[in-house]
């Protein structure tokens, strides 16, 4: 099986690819304490997309286990999980961040965030996204408490886990390296770091 070079997400940035039906993109959880904010676009129609509201219907949960299919706003399978050896915690409940987000956190300057990472990765292809879709946050820990809350915790993968996805239609994938530095969701530190990701 033919595979790209291992692509870089660097640190608080972000990067897109094309992938084919069948084929599987790995993303690599390099340092492993970094959140990956993950889309996917049909590639002929950007505006059907993996939608996280409509994956948590299919798949009835709040998080795939392995087998399962994130499915689009058509609720057709996107992207399915076929191997993780991260420990299985992935967000789908919380939004991309923004600028909005690190305003609201007390930022007075640009703060580099996911949503202007998914515009510039795909910028890069000559893409524009619809708009920004809620992302599935790769690595991402968000308990759900007994009483509903949410509460931001580190993630529970180390050095080089990774999940193995594969594509059920032709689709173009986006990652951002999510730059959160003052929530400790990319680790105790809050040091953003790269990840990586290879379509096999
Ligand atoms: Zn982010």
């Amino acid at each position: 099986m033919s595979a790209t070079p291992l692509i870089t997400i660097p640190a608080r940035k972000g990067k897109a690819a094309f992938v084919a039906e069948g084929q599987h993109v790995k993303v690599v959880n390099t340092h492993g304490q970094q959140v990956v904010d993950t889309w996917a676009f049909r590639r002929d129609d950007m505006t059907e997309f993996m939608s996280m509201e409509h994956s948590r219907t299919a798949i009835g949960r709040t998080m795939p286990s392995l087998g399962q299919s994130m499915v689009t706003n058509h609720r057709r399978p996107i992207l399915t999980l076929v191997e993780d050896t991260s420990g299985g915690i992935h967000d789908t409940l919380l939004a991309a961040c923004d600028r909005y987000r690190y305003e609201l956190l007390g930022c007075t300057e640009y703060h580099d965030n996911c949503t202007d990472n998914l515009a510039a990765a795909l910028a890069e292809l000559g893409l524009m996204p619809p708009e920004t879709p809620s992302p599935w946050n790769l690595f991402m820990n968000i308990p759900v408490g007994p009483d509903r809350s949410l509460s931001f915790e580190p993630p529970v993968s180390g050095p080089g886990d990774y999940v193995f996805l594969r594509a059920e239609m032709d689709c173009v994938v986006a990652f951002s390296a999510c730059p959160q530095d003052i929530v400790p969701i990319n680790g105790v530190d809050c040091v953003p770091t790269e990840a990586h990701f290879q379509v096999v």
